[in-house]
Order: C-alpha cells, then sequence, then structure tokens
C-alpha cells in the first residue's frame, strides 16, 4: 500500500490552520505522484518542494537565518536501497532538497557543503534566490537586540531550554510507493541564530534523514542531540522488528529520558506510517489509502 506522511517541524505553540493547508498541500503533491504509480523518491521531493516554496515554513524561502543575519540551509534525502544525498549550508537555493537528491543522483559523494555546495547548485542550473523574509530579518534584529543586552555573546544564550523556544518551519516527508520502494527526506534553514558555519542533523544521514528496506525516517528538533544519538537511524534499525509506530515509541523514549527536544515521522513498507514527539507539538499530514489525516484532525 502506497503511502506518504510529512512533518512541518516541531514546536511550542499552535502553528494553526494555515500552516495545516500547507501540509495538506505538501502530502497531496506527494500523493498524487503515488497514485500515478510515481516513485516515492519524486513524492517525497515534490511534497518538500511545496513546503520550501511557501515563505512560512524554516525551509527554503523564509529559512531561519544565523548568527550574521543569512540564510545556511541543509536537505538531505536517503532511499530505502540506501542511496543517499545531502547539502550542508546552502545560502541561495530556492529549494535545497532538489540539490540533495542531486548529489545522491550525480554525484559520488554524499555530503556536499558551504561554497562548494553553492556551488553544485549553480552548476546544476538549480534556481536561486534571495530566501530572507521580512518576517526572518524582524525577528532576527529582535534576537540581535536581546543578544548583545545579554552578558555573553555565546552558542545561542537565548536557546537555554531549546526544546520549548523552538518553532515549527522544518520540513520532512516519508513516503512509500506501489513497488514498496522508501524515501525519506528533511529540509531545514536550521536553528536561528546558529554560528555561521553550523551544520545540523538535516544534513546528516543517519541523524536527521535514514531509510532502509524495511522503513524510513525524517526527524525535527534539536539538531545537537539529535546527531549525537542519530535518531533517525535508530528508529529505522528497529523498523523492520517492531514495526514504524513501536520503532519511533522507542526512540521518543530515548530522547524523553535525555531531554531532547524533537519529534519524527516514518513509514514502512506496507505503507504503515508513524509520528512522535517530545516537545509540546509537531505538525504533521499523511495519506493512506487516499485518506488525508492531519495534526489538527487529531490521530
Ligand atoms: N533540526 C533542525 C536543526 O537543528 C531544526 C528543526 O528541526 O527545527 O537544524
Amino acid at each position: 500500500v502506497a503511502s506518504i506522511i510529512v512533518h512541518g517541524g516541531a514546536g511550542a505553540y499552535d502553528p494553526g490552520e494555515a500552516h495545516r493547508a500547507v501540509l495538506a498541500a505538501a502530502v497531496h503533491a506527494g500523493w498524487k505522484i503515488l497514485d500515478a504509480g510515481g516513485t516515492a523518491l519524486d513524492a517525497v521531493e515534490s511534497a518538500v518542494v511545496v513546503m520550501e516554496d511557501d515563505p512560512t515554513f524554516n525551509a527554503g524561502l523564509g529559512s531561519s537565518l544565523n548568527l550574521s543575519g543569512f540564510v545556511e540551509a541543509d536537505a538531505s534525502v536517503m532511499t530505502s536501497d540506501l542511496s543517499c544525498g545531502a547539502v550542508a549550508g546552502v545560502t541561495a537555493a530556492a529549494n535545497p532538497i532538489r540539490a540533495a537528491r542531486l548529489v545522491m543522483e550525480r554525484t559520488d559523494h554524499v555530503l556536499l557543503a558551504g561554497a562548494g555546495a553553492d556551488e553544485f547548485v549553480r552548476r546544476m542550473g538549480l534556481p536561486s534566490r534571495d530566501l530572507r523574509t521580512e518576517r526572518r530579518l524582524a525577528l532576527y534584529e529582535k534576537n540581535l537586540a536581546k543578544l548583545r543586552a545579554g552578558e555573553e555573546i555565546r552558542f545561542m544564550p537565548h536557546l537555554r531550554g531549546v526544546a520549548e523556544e523552538l518553532g515549527f518551519g522544518t520540513v520532512g516527508a516519508v513516503a512509500v510507493d506501489g513497488e514498496g520502494h522508501i524515501a525519506a527526506a528533511t529540509s531545514t534553514g536550521g536553528l536561528m541564530m546558529k554560528l555561521p558555519g553550523r551544520v545540523g542533523d538535516a544534513a546528516v544521514i543517519g541523524a536527521g534523514t535514514y531509510a532502509n528496506a524495511f522503513g524510513g525516517v525524517s526527524v525535527t528538533g534539536h539538531g545537537e542531540p539529535i546527531m549525537r544519538h542519530l535518531l533517525a537511524k535508530a528508529a529505522a534499525d528497529v523498523i523492520g522488528d517492531v514495526g514504524v509506530r513501536e520503532a519511533i515509541e522507542s526512540v521518543l523514549e530515548l530522547g524523553r529520558a535525555r531531554g531532547i527536544g524533537f519529534g519524527m515521522i516514518g513509514a514502512e513498507e506496507n505503507g504503515a506510517v508513524g509520528y512522535g514527539y517530545t516537545t509540546q507539538g509537531m505538525s504533521w499530514a499523511y495519506v493512506r489509502d487516499g485518506e488525508l489525516r492531519t495534526f489538527l484532525d487529531g490521530a
């Protein structure tokens, strides 16, 4: 059974109906491809592109700004045959997920970062744009004033409780197609006010994104602990044994025990989907058997 699930980030407040509408549009874009017999890879890419193109999400246009006021976006994609690709710190790609896919398909590498990743985006002829929005610039100025008022300027001092401060907006998708192939994808501008050069979990295979023959996972939340514990791989590793829901539940347990603020979505070969979070909330939507469910409907 084909299925697709998407998330719009983990966070601490209600993201509301407008956010839900974009998630629904994204999951529909992916589902249309699956329904027409298309691949899981095409489905997750198109779902993520819809959210990257929407300025209210922290991915593509509308990405978070780093401490210098610039975008450094991370994205990754992986399929059930263990093919994978990622970009880190891309500054202007309209759709970082498309760059990640091209790293997977057109290079001998897994991860391109920084200036080389930007150069790759240009070389591949992918569209670029200024990803900064007025809303993000205003938030940046506000945060900068807060930082300046503080005694020490150190790495994200305003994020003592990162989980509490997380805003929704990172995006991800996991799909299973009619052939039983699985794909997972994640894209983000990363944490607001991060140090320039900081790479988060969304660029790291095994941390923000993972897929194998049994299932796929996309993670959102506080990137540093997600990387330390390779949460996407931790969940994917047990999907084959216990199914996607229990796999996610076991990782949530670990995350709660260690105080990690995060959320994840996943799907398994038979089309079952799952989601969960340790934060106050996470937005999600899925289509299974042609039927749409979203976080505002409840499970
Ligand atoms: N995981 C992302 C990061 O740490 C942020 C997020 O998911 O909201 O870069």
